[in-house]
C-alpha cells in the first residue's frame, strides 16, 4: 500500500558514508531516514578482505557494514530496504518515491548512492553477463572451481579479485592495457607472487568469445595496444574489474556535475547547487573513493545538514545555487586537494 512519510533528513545509500551520515544525523536527534537501494551495505559487500579500516588490521567487507548498519540502527537511524526510483530536488519539502510505493518528503537530503561498475561496452561482453562475464569475484569466483578466469583491469580492485580468484581457478591471467598497474604496491607484491597468476600486459579486449548452446564463455580475444597482434586466450570466467561510474541517475539533471558525472560539493563540505542537498562518498570523490573517505564525508554531511536544517527553523531558505562554488573563484575538491 503506498504511504508518504515525512523525515527532516533522508539519507539515500548504505554504504559507508550513508550509513555513517545515520550515526552522525541520529546523533543530533534528526531522526533520520535511511533508504538503503538494492545493495544493502554497498560496494563493500562485495569483497572480502578489507585491511585499511584503522582499528581493524583485517574485516571481512559484508561483516564490516554489518556493524555499520547496526550502529546506524543502534543510535536510532530509521533503516529502510527499499529502492529510490526518482528525487524531485524542485519542490520543498523534496520528494523521493520508492520502488515500494513508498513517498519520502523530506526538508533535507544526504545523497550517498556510490559507485557501480564500469563495463568495457562490448556486444560480447554484454550477450554472456551472466554467462560466464562478471564485475563482482566474490558473487561468481565459485561457479568457477578448476577452470581458467581473466581479468581485466590494472587497479586495486583487478588485483584483488584476480587473488581471489585463485582460490578456486586452476589458472588465472590479468589482462592490463599498460605496462605498469596502478594498485597499491603491496597488493601487486602479492600478485607477481602468486604462481596461478599470469599478466599480460599492454594489451586490450577486442571481444568475448563463447558458445550459443549453452551459453558460455570460451575465452577472450586480446589485441596488443602497439603492435596490434591478436591472442586468444581460453577462459570459462571472465572478470571486468575497471572501476566504478558514480551512481548520479537520480540527480544528474538537477545537481551540478564535475569531473565526467561526479556530484559537485562546495569546496570543504558537502553542499551541492540545491541547498539542503549534500552529498557524500563515491558519488562525488573522483580521487579517494575509499571506505574511510567515505565515512567521513558522511560525518560531514549529516553535520552539515543538522547546520541547515537548524538554520531552516529559524531563517528564510536560501536560493538554489546559493551554495555553488564562484565560478572563478578558487575550487578545492578532492581533486585540487589530491594535487
Ligand atoms: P557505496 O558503498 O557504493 O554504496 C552506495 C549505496 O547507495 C548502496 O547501498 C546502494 O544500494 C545505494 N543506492 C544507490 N542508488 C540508490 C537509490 N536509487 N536508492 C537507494 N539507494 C541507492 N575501499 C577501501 O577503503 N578498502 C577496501 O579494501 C576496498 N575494497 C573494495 C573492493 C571492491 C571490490 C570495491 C568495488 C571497492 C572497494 N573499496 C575499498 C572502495 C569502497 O568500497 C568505496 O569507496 C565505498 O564503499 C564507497 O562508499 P559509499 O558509501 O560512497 O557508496
Ligand atoms: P581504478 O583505480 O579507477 O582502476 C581502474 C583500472 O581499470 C585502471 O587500471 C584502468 O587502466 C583500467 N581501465 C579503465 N577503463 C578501462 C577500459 N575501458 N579497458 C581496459 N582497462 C580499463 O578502479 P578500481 O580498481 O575499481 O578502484 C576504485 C577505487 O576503489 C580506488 O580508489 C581504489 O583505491 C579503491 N579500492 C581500494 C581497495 C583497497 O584499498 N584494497 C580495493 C579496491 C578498490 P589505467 O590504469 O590505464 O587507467
Amino acid at each position: 500500500m503506498s504511504e508518504t512519510r515525512h523525515t527532516r533528513l533522508l539519507i539515500i545509500g548504505s554504504g559507508p558514508a550513508g550509513y555513517t551520515a545515520g550515526v552522525y544525523a541520529s546523533r543530533a536527534m534528526l531522526e533520520p531516514i535511511l533508504v538503503q537501494g538494492i545493495q544493502p551495505g554497498g560496494q563493500l559487500t562485495i569483497t572480502t578482505d578489507v585491511e585499511n579500516w584503522p582499528g581493524d588490521a583485517s574485516v571481512m567487507g559484508p561483516d564490516l557494514m554489518v556493524r555499520m548498519e547496526a550502529h546506524a540502527k543502534e543510535t536510532g537511524t530509521e533503516v529502510i530496504g527499499d529502492h529510490i526510483q526518482s528525487l524531485d530536488l524542485s519542490v520543498r519539502p523534496f520528494r523521493a518515491e520508492g520502488d515500494s510505493g513508498t513517498t519520502y518528503t523530506a526538508d533535507a537530503v544526504v545523497l550517498a548512492t556510490g559507485a557501480q561498475a564500469k563495463w568495457l561496452g562490448l556486444p560480447s561482453e554484454e550477450h554472456f553477463k551472466g554467462f560466464g562475464v562478471s564485475a563482482c569475484a566474490t558473487c561468481d569466483g565459485f561457479f568457477y572451481r578448476g577452470a581458467e578466469i581473466v581479468v581485466v583491469g590494472g587497479g586495486n580492485t583487478a588485483v584483488e579479485e584476480a587473488l581471489f580468484l585463485t582460490k578456486f581457478a586452476s589458472k588465472v591471467t590479468l589482462i592490463h592495457r599498460r605496462d605498469s598497474l596502478r594498485a597499491e604496491k603491496i597488493m601487486q607484491q602479492r600478485l607477481f607472487k602468486n604462481p596461478k597468476v599470469e599478466v599480460l600486459w599492454d594489451h586490450s579486449i577486442d571481444e568475448v568469445i563463447g558458445s550459443s548452446d549453452p551459453r558460455g564463455v570460451e575465452g577472450v580475444r586480446a589485441r596488443h595496444v602497439k603492435t596490434g597482434e591478436v591472442t586468444e586466450i581460453p577462459c570459462k570466467g571472465f572478470f571486468v574489474a575497471i572501476g566504478h561510474a558514480p551512481a548520479t541517475e537520480l540527480v544528474k539533471d538537477q545537481l551540478e556535475m564535475h569531473n565526467g558525472g561526479y556530484v559537485k560539493v562546495q569546496p570543504g563540505t558537502t553542499k551541492t547547487s540545491i541547498p539542503g542537498v549534500f552529498a557524500a562518498g563515491d558519488l562525488t570523490d573522483h580521487v579517494y573513493r575509499q571506505a574511510v573517505t567515505s565515512a567521513g564525508m558522511g560525518c560531514m554531511a549529516a553535520l552539515d545538514a543538522e547546520k541547515f536544517l537548524a538554520a531552516m527553523d529559524g531563517e528564510d531558505i536560501p536560493e538554489a545555487g546559493a551554495y555553488a562554488a564562484p565560478a572563478s573563484g578558487p575550487v578545492s575538491s578532492p581533486e585540487s586537494a589530491a594535487e
